[in-house]
């Protein structure tokens, strides 16, 4: 005990594994490039409440959050909407990213986390194979461990060497551009669906939400392809044809930022270093929601750490870190890069089709509140292409969804024949199957 642990990158997940391994008794310090006080967004998140509990972190104030309300799923035409129905008992809060930063550095801090703000890390620092520390604008720092949170374009992760097989760079489409906005309320019409969830609507591939708040309307538009503040401008004039409430004034956010929407790291760990959250592509494919499984990460990470006993912090002694989520959480996710595929490759008319024919039900969008996984979404798969194949007439469609369905059946078969135990050429032969998934 007593060992050195640098968290590279205040993100969700190594804050909350910097807590953990504090508490068992590490030496943990956290590098981030932000000044105190300035982290997170100007807007609110959704997640599931239990990661809180999961990593050992104390649920915050009641006043700090409130409940978010059931989505209504529309296709690119916006002509029949499907609404979910989350059991009272699972909903998802919603919470200022401010203040779950706040909540989540708190606690680190009352653990014995040190923090070094205005400090950006630029690269790892290697010993023949093994990562010993990292290289700042400040100076070298070694440690016995490294945790990357650095998030998606990690400068740990990008600049290891390719002999670790871990991947670096993030292609188009495993990335999803978003604007993000809270506009002034233009009227008192009453909203009839206040949470609207579109797919490709506006004629581009990616997701958009309205919601309907008291006092301003909650804009997300993601689309897997760049996009400027004109697009937006003239975006959000189309959606205030069917949405009269929402007005012309950015009152909080107006950023663009990037999210991952892709298959979790193939390899997440190496010799002396572990990657979590957006570093490892923790998030939902589809949507993009990484806060709950990057705390729920967090314990997995500090429990492989406190069974290393003779603190050798190897891909071996951290491949139970990677093993225990991709069982617990990996294997759900991952198949939804393979629906996200899919949803690449439609046209909007197909898209369409998709809602109109009764393809799906409100059953198959009722995302859970814990949006975590294919299983919380109710698309297995054989179910997709057994329906597909009753109310499909489109035989160019039902090739697509056939394929999408074989890769999902494929990826969930490669999740569940991971390796449990660390073997260099097995491990490694295993990450090359499962990214073929994704091809
Ligand atoms: C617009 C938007 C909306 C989202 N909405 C939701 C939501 O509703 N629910 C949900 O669950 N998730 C949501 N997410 C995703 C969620 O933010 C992430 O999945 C989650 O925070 C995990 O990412 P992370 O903390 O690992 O990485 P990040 O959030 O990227 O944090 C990385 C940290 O590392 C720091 N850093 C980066 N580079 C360096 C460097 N070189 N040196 C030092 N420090 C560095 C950054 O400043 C940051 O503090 C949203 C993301 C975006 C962008």
């Amino acid at each position: 005990m007593g060992k050195k642990i640098i968290v590279a990158g205040l993100g969700h997940g190594g804050i909350a594994a910097a807590a953990l391994l504090s508490k068992s008794g590490y030496d943990v310090t956290v590098y981030e490039k932000k000044a105190e006080g300035t982290l997170g967004y100007d807007w609110t998140d959704i997640f599931a409440p239990d990661a809180f509990a999961i990593a050992g972190i104390p649920m915050p104030d009641e006043s700090k959050y409130t409940f978010k309300e059931d989505m209504m799923f529309f296709g690119p035409s916006v002509t029949r909407g499907y609404r979910q129905h989350v059991e009272r008992n699972n909903l998802e809060i919603k919470m200022e990213r401010r203040d779950i930063y706040e909540h989540l550095i708190k606690h680190a801090v009352k653990c014995g986390v040190k923090i070094e703000y205005n400090c950006e890390v630029k690269a790892p620092l290697l010993l023949g194979g093994r990562v010993v520390g990292i290289k700042t604008e400040k100076g070298d720092f070694y440690a016995d461990l490294i945790i990357d949170a650095c998030g998606m374009n990690s400068p740990v992760r990008c600049n290891l060497p390719s002999a670790l097989g871990i991947e670096k760079e993030i292609a188009r489409n495993e990335k999803i551009t978003i604007y993000r906005a809270f506009y002034n309320k233009a009227s008192d019409e009453e909203v009839e669906d206040k949470f609207k969830v579109m797919i490709c609507t506006g004629g581009k591939t990616g997701v958009t939400w309205v919601a309907s708040e008291d006092d301003f309307t909650d804009i997300l538009i993601g689309r897997f392809e760049d996009f400027d503040i004109n697009e937006v401008n003239a975006f959000t004039d189309y959606l205030r044809q069917s949405n009269p409430t929402l007005g012309t004034q950015v009152v909080r956010g107006g950023q663009f930022v990037e999210i991952p929407t892709r298959q979790p790291l193939a390899m997440m760990v190496a010799d002396g270093y572990a990657a979590i959250g957006d570093s490892a592509f923790m998030t939902v494919p589809i949507i993009g929601s990484g806060i709950a499984n990057s705390l729920k990460a967090a314990r997995m990470l500090s429990d492989a750490v406190n069974a290393d006993k003779d603190d050798l912090f190897t891909a071996e002694t951290l491949w139970k870190y990677q093993y225990s989520y991709y069982r617990r959480l990996g294997s759900g996710l991952a198949p939804l890069a393979n629906a996200k595929l899919l949803l690449l490759k439609l046209t909007n008319e197909e898209i369409d089709y998709i809602f109109e024919s009764g393809m799906i039900t409100e059953d198959n969008i009722t995302i859970g509140a814990d949006f975590t996984s294919y299983a919380k979404i109710h698309l297995e798969p054989q179910e997709l292409i057994t329906k597909a194949k009753l109310v499909c007439s489109d035989t160019v469609l039902l090739k697509k969804i056939i394929a999408c369905g074989l890769s999902m059946a494929r990826t969930i078969g490669m999740c569940a024949v991971i390796p449990p135990r660390y073997d260099p050429v097995k491990c490694r032969n295993w990450a090359k199957m499962y990214l073929k998934s994704f091809k």
